[in-house]
């Protein structure tokens, strides 16, 4: 009887013991946890990825979180969205055009910056990238001023040999944007139901793979986390300004620990939602302007988060009025 008295004191030693671990892994937040975050643009490509193949976006994101019904900004062209989903407001905010996007360069001092800019004031040493394919993004939407490393090329797969001699050089950017911009292309020259636009599709999923991979094996990923974004899809007869349902529909995908394994985020998610997911897993506070927020069931310990509306009152009516005619156009979807 002795003995079995021991066996159950040893036990419950065992078992309080444990507790603190239990505690501890209870106590994870996505809040700061990551050295780095991978943004990757592709131009275009709408929620089309999930009709098109792509072994290598559903390899890194097996385990990630992945959602085709995140919504653009009330009018689907590059610069208004690639703004949005850099500075976290709607385009009525940050009133960036493709035109104001050639044309003007931007700095840190604007309105609504890009979280390049709030990355650069909390790390003032930290290593920050923009590699695109479409060079105004980084001469009128990526602030000038703020020291980052900017690169352009207009060949998406010399792009990708870019990015990749740039992680095996050794590079560890706290925040590293790129933009794929050869889907867009064929989906103005093709439409979106076009066979080219698929294979191009394809094509650019081989780089994200290469691009992933570099990452990954440069040792980054074990702190990273990685999100794949789109700025709109593409009508079938190509072409992209308005509101319906092929243009409207864009991919959120993200993978990194402490995201929820499997989710798809459901409901009421926006494109401009990276840069909160990005403030939040840099442990940056976000500033109390943004519209943006962090996706349900998307960090293990953050939801219920609601949109603040009020922050762009004719943003909330406009994205309310073109659920409708988004709704009217689902059975060209
Ligand atoms: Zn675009």
């Amino acid at each position: 009887m002795a003995k079995r008295v021991l066996t159950v004191i040893l036990s419950l030693v065992l078992l309080l013991g444990c507790l603190p671990l239990a505690f501890a892994a209870e106590q994870q937040t996505g809040f700061g946890a990551y050295e780095h975050v991978f943004i990757i643009g592709i131009d275009g490509a709408g929620s089309f990825i999930q009709d098109g193949t792509t072994p290598n976006f559903n390899r890194i994101f097996a385990d990630g979180a992945v959602n085709f019904r995140s919504r653009t900004e009330m009018i689907t062209v590059s610069a208004q969205n690639w703004g949005s989903i850099l500075s976290g407001v709607s385009y009525l905010k940050h009133g960036l055009t493709n035109n104001k996007a050639k044309k003007t360069e931007r700095s840190h001092d604007t309105a609504y910056p890009t979280v390049f800019t709030l990355a650069r004031q909390a790390f003032p040493d930290a290593e920050l990238a923009s590699y695109v394919n479409w060079d105004p993004i980084n001469h009128g939407i990526i602030e000038n001023d703020i020291d980052v490393t900017k690169h352009q090329n207009s060949d998406d797969e010399k792009l990708t040999e870019d990015i990749c001699a740039y992680f095996n050089a050794g590079n560890a950017p706290k925040l590293f944007f790129v933009q794929y911009d050869s889907v867009d292309h064929v989906g103005h020259d093709e439409g979106s139901r076009s066979a080219n636009y698929f294979k191009q599709i394809k094509t650019v999923d081989g780089y994200l793979g290469k691009v992933y991979d570099c990452i990954e094996s440069n040792g980054l990923m074990e702190n990273g986390l990685f999100i794949v974004v789109s700025d709109h899809g593409h009508m079938i007869s190509g072409g992209h300004f308005g509101l319906t349902m092929r243009e409207t529909m864009t991919t959120l995908a993200v993978k990194g620990k402490h995201i929820v394994s499997g989710s798809s985020m459901e409901k009421d998610t926006r494109n401009r939602d990276v840069a909160a997911i990005t403030l939040y897993a840099l442990g940056l506070a976000r500033p109390s302007y943004l519209t943006a927020k962090i996706p349900d069931h998307l960090f293990s310990d953050v939801s219920g988060e609601t949109r603040n509306w009020k922050n762009d009152v004719l943003d909330t009516i406009l994205s309310s009025m073109a659920w409708v005619i988004t709704l009217s156009t689902a059975f060209l979807r």
